[in-house]
């Protein structure tokens, strides 16, 4: 049952002060909010904020020791840092930190998980703090409130996975493998890495779909897939679906012997799961063809790697299928 006595009780003993009407106002106030004076120790610490932390007011305030309603390591809260002038410093504790939002007049935006100890909850919060100052321009108190966004964060994390994958096979889909690859491209110039590029196609599959039905091309290209999956499964690899029948591996740190060692384990893995494929000249079962280039990203364009890499693919179709082929040398 949500709390109804606040909209009245504090109403009966407004008449009091000015100021104690405002702290009772704050104390009903829906949204979790509490406030530091300038020493930065909490002055209030409303219901919705003790709901949200477990944390009763009783136990905070007069103290500096909030930190741990929110958080189960020693760290500051945005309050205190804007109390302590320590701007400058906000980004660097907050997984979203708004500066769009955020200014001396405005007050800040940032969004975090919180991991609450005492309610024993992990929450998305957005959290916005303001600083309050006198007549003469110094610092009086700041005013932290906090908005529960979990929902909101896990859907649009959730949403942010689907549109990442390939829906049939569950591998990552061509948006992804080009965001993924630009990535590792600028993490392997930046460590002075080679990064292999592995092309891997299915032989004949038009006939395999015209002899086993399309349902069961499909049912084929998810066991490819796992395949994929489970050879390139080192941490940094990444498999994609870069098209139809054609799937691609990023291998960085890797130079062209490692990537062939990893193509050629994937040819006979492809062969091992023996589906038949009738009307393939390049054997009784599914095969696939593969075309393995590497580069220094530091030396070449990521287009060009991949270009090196079909042709290698274009190759190993010419030369009978079921095979890989490596790139000539590559800056
Ligand atoms: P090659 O050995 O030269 O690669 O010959 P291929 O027949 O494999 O190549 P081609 O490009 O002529 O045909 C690819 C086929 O893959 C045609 C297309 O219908 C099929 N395909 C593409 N995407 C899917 C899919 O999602 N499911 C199924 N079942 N088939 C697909
Ligand atoms: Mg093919
Ligand atoms: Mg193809």
């Amino acid at each position: 049952m949500p709390d109804r006595s606040g909209g009245r009780a504090p109403a009966a003993q407004m008449a009091g002060s000015d100021q104690s009407f405002a702290i009772a106002l704050m104390q009903h106030l829906v949204v979790p909010t509490f406030v530091l004076d300038a020493e930065g120790k909490v002055l209030i610490w409303n219901r919705a904020c003790e709901r949200l932390t477990g944390v009763p007011a009783s136990e905070v305030i007069g103290t500096r020791d909030h930190g741990f309603a929110f958080y189960d390591e020693p760290r500051p809260c945005l309050a205190d840092l804007i109390a302590e002038g320590r701007i400058e410093e906000i980004e660097g504790f907050y997984s979203a930190y708004d500066t769009d939002a955020s200014s001396a007049t405005l007050g800040f935006h940032v969004e975090n998980w919180c991991r609450m100890p005492r309610a024993g909850t992990r929450l998305y919060l957005a959290v916005d703090a303001g600083p309050i100052y006198d007549e003469a321009g110094h610092l009086v108190a700041v005013v932290e409130t906090l908005r529960d966004m979990t929902v909101q964060k896990e859907a649009q994390i959730q949403l942010e996975q689907l549109a990442a994958k390939d829906a049939l096979t569950g591998l990552a889909n061509r948006r992804a493998f080009d965001e993924r690859l630009e990535a590792e491209w600028r993490r392997c110039q930046r460590g002075g890495q080679l990064l292999s590029i592995i092309m891997v196609d299915v032989d004949h599959f038009k006939t395999y779909n015209d002899t086993y039905g399309h349902p069961q091309g499909d049912t084929c290209l998810r066991s490819v897939a796992s395949v994929l999956a489970g050879v390139a499964a080192r941490t940094g690899d990444l498999v994609a679906r870069y098209g139809g029948e054609e799937f691609v591996v990023v291998l960085p740190g890797t130079n062209s012997v490692g990537a062939r060692v990893v193509a050629e384990r994937i040819r006979a893995a492809i062969v091992a799961l023996d589906m038949p494929h009738a009307a393939s000249s390049a054997g009784k079962c599914v095969t696939v063809s593969l075309g393995v280039a590497s580069a220094d990203p530091a030396k070449l364009a990521a287009a060009a790697l991949l270009a090196a890499a079909d042709q290698a693919l274009y190759a190993a179709k010419k030369l009978g299928r079921n095979r890989v082929e490596v790139a000539g040398e590559l800056p």
